[in-house]
């Protein structure tokens, strides 16, 4: 077996064996096999896919390339197949664990135009770095436990993720299913729920693509026992309002202390979270009423224990709020300290927000540093966006639409150059007195589009949002 045989076959189309694909995972894993002839390898998976057999091994060797954890409590997880904004895991793992279940969480780093977990949480000084033994005492002691993947967890799953970021070669099927449930299988999960974005800011911009992704990630944790639900959501904008690494955390902190004064401002960022982690609960116990696991997730975020276990968690893996948090009055409140230098863009004209490509302002943020296009580039934690509009939110001429949070003026003119492309006032109007009400409002999207199940168990007309929310 040798590595040019492999690439050949890839090159070719031809399929290969499952002894080939432990043998390539094996020796990359080893450092036998360099970044460029791996590269070259994921360039025409890129290209030609990998057939179904493949795709399981490969995630079968991924997963074994480092530890398989075993528990004696249910345990269970969500991902997401990537998103801008998308911080839903840091509300998420906290409130699982809140409501007494496991949550060992093997999360990663920001990926393209995506920002990762694991990113985020460095941030705030987060140790993400964890051994097997202290990743295993965590999660039974705190209830979930968040890191990286590590030279004990899914040690190939890491590199290739890295190569795969600097590569560009993230957006294919098997490479994303091999990559996430390699991750999965080793956490030794009962339970567990995908998010698989569509739409211009996830890495399946159709919703069919999408679609046959969550499918096949579904179809390839029934194959390990696991109860997978997929939730199909919109990446048509950003979730939430924050975009960057500490301004993410900023914002599920907000969240967390005070969901109901937040609530109209981070709306889809609430809901989504608690739909997925409703559904967590369901995996655990599928015949359940969904509506009962939204109530019960729903009460426990109202009750701000979310916020305690997620301030316990930081702690228990020598994370630092200080920069964020401050103790007045024997009172905890949010007080952010962002390190970096802050301009405000307002817009031209009057009309309605339109999100056009979320991507780029994904590229827009990894611009200012919030993400790597390199494997060896140093992250700057304080960069990033907040959205003052939502798709299809009125705009009038000179209102604010973004505050840019950078350091360094060089990034900040490629950052607004890609930020210009992501996004256009629709329904242009340059008189200021004219009334929006009278233009036609453009059609919203749905933020959840379907959730599918592994037991074929339909889920319709989740009216979540009027009836948990009042409004
Ligand atoms: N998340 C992962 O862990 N891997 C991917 O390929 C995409 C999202």
């Amino acid at each position: 077996m040798n590595i040019y045989e492999i690439i050949n076959k890839a090159q070719t189309k031809t399929k290969l064996t499952k002894n080939e694909i432990f043998w390539l995972v094996d020796n990359f894993t080893k450092d036998e096999i360099p970044d460029y002839q791996m590269s070259a390898w994921l360039a025409s998976v890129f290209i030609n896919h990998l057939s179904e057999d493949e795709t399981n091994w490969l995630t079968q060797a991924l997963s074994e390339s480092g530890e398989q954890l075993k528990w004696s409590n249910p345990t269970v997880d969500k991902h997401s197949t990537g998103g801008v904004g998308d911080k839903t895991s840091l509300i998420i793992a906290p409130l699982i664990a809140s409501l007494g279940y496991q949550v060992p969480m093997m999360a990663g780093r920001g990926l393209g135009h995506t920002g990762g977990t694991i990113d985020k949480l460095e941030s705030i000084e987060f140790q993400t770095d964890v051994d097997v033994k202290n990743f295993k005492k965590l999660v039974e002691n705190t209830g979930v436990c968040i890191m990286g993947q590590s030279e004990d967890f899914c040690p190939a799953d890491k590199r290739l993720y890295a190569l795969r970021d600097a590569t560009h070669t993230v957006a294919n099927i098997p490479l994303i299913c091999s990559s996430i449930m390699s991750k999965k299988i080793a956490e030794g999960l009962d339970g567990l729920v995908l998010d698989v974005k569509f739409g211009t800011g996830a890495f399946m911009s159709k919703l069919s693509d999408a679609k046959s992704l969550a499918q096949k990630l579904i179809a390839i944790g029934e194959n390990s026992q696991i109860k997978t639900y997929g939730v199909l959501s919109s990446m048509n904008q950003p979730l939430g309002r924050y975009i960057g690494n500490k301004l993410e955390i900023l914002e599920c902190l907000e969240i967390m202390k005070n969901p109901k004064d937040v609530f109209e401002l981070y709306e889809d960022n609430i809901v989504l979270s608690l739909l997925l982690s409703a559904l967590m609960l369901q995996s655990l116990k599928p015949k359940d009423n969904l509506e009962k696991n939204f109530q019960i997730v729903f009460d426990q975020l109202m009750s701000g224990k979310v916020f305690n276990k997620f301030v316990q968690m930081v702690e228990a893996q020598h994370g630092n709020l200080q920069e964020l948090l401050e103790i007045k009055s024997g009172q905890t409140l949010i007080s952010p300290q962002i390190n970096a230098k802050k301009i405000t863009i307002t817009s031209e004209t009057n009309g309605y927000m339109s999100y056009v490509d979320i991507k780029a302002l994904g590229f827009a943020a990894v611009a200012l540093g919030a993400g790597r296009f390199t494997k060896e580039d140093i992250i700057d934690f304080e960069v990033g966006f907040y959205c003052y509009k939502k798709q299809n939110d009125i705009v009038r001429k000179n209102e604010a639409l973004f505050d840019v949070y950078y350091n360094d003026e060089s990034k900040l003119n490629d950052a607004l150059e890609k930020l210009k492309d992501s996004f256009l006032i629709d329904q242009k109007s340059s008189d200021e007195n004219t009334n929006l009400n009278q233009i036609k409002k453009p059609e919203s999207k749905n933020l959840i589009e379907e959730i599918i199940s592994f037991d074929g168990q339909k889920y319709q007309n989740l009216h979540l949002k009027t009836k948990f929310f009042e409004i």
